[in-house]
């Protein structure tokens, strides 16, 4: 899987286009239970990821995830920027001196997404992005225990979360900006839960069709 960098350009790409395509629909679930600005916070780290393509896919997985850390870090502002950028760059520190395998990278994500409970005091079920990384971090772990086909572990993680995304629309939130709204926030999918979705299914998206590509 040393592929991984040099597919961070089309990954970033994806990640854009799906933002672009569905930025109405989660502006209007941030502006429900928010304040309206998530997808223009996520579209300003994504433009600055896009002026690094060449650059990030040159890179090792460890530098790479430092460096998309740093840079959302300083790039998208709000709640989501602190916790996408403690993700990547917790993702990087975890994964020196790892080889990249399915096993592998269940412990590196659990360990990036662990790091985003701690940065934002938060656990599963307070309608956050957590509620998909949660459940995408413990099914990559049964899988890689399972040592499931990858393929299919695509598949499913693209499944989780868009169930964990569809679950915090039942939560009550008590979390972020939206935790001021109380009550009211239940019936509204969280907006960082739909583009952490999103996100995911973009990279696997893009993953999927590099696997079933002829060589
Ligand atoms: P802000 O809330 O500062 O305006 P954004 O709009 O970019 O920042 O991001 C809001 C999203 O961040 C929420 O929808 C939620 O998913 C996530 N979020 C907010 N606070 C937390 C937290 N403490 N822990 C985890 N995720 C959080
Ligand atoms: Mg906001």
């Amino acid at each position: 899987m040393t592929f991984i960098p040099a597919l961070l350009p089309s990954m970033i790409e994806a990640i854009a286009n799906i933002i672009e395509k569905n930025a109405e629909e989660v502006t209007a679930l941030d502006q429900a239970i928010g304040d309206g600005d998530h997808v223009f916070n996520l579209q300003r780290g994504i433009d600055a990821l896009m002026a690094q393509h060449d650059e990030l896919s040159r890179l090792d997985w460890v530098a790479a995830f430092q460096k998309i850390g740093m840079t959302l870090m300083s790039s998208v502002g709000g709640a989501s920027g602190s916790l996408y950028g403690t993700l990547f760059i917790t993702l990087s520190k975890a994964a020196r001196e790892q080889p990249l395998n399915l096993q592998s990278f269940a412990d590196i994500f659990t360990q990036g997404v662990d790091a985003v409970k701690r940065r934002g005091k938060a656990e599963a079920g307070e309608k956050t992005l957590l509620d998909v990384l949660i459940p995408v971090a413990d099914y990559l772990r049964t899988a890689a225990t399972d040592s499931v086909a990858l393929p299919e572990v695509l598949e499913n993680i693209a499944r989780v979360a868009v169930a964990g995304m569809e679950s915090t629309r039942d939560m009550l939130a008590t979390k972020g900006r939206a935790s001021y709204m109380q009550e009211r926030t239940r019936g509204h999918i969280d907006a960082g839960a739909k583009t952490s979705q999103l996100m995911i299914c973009a990279i696997v998206d893009v993953l999927s069709k590099k696997l079933t590509a002829p060589a």
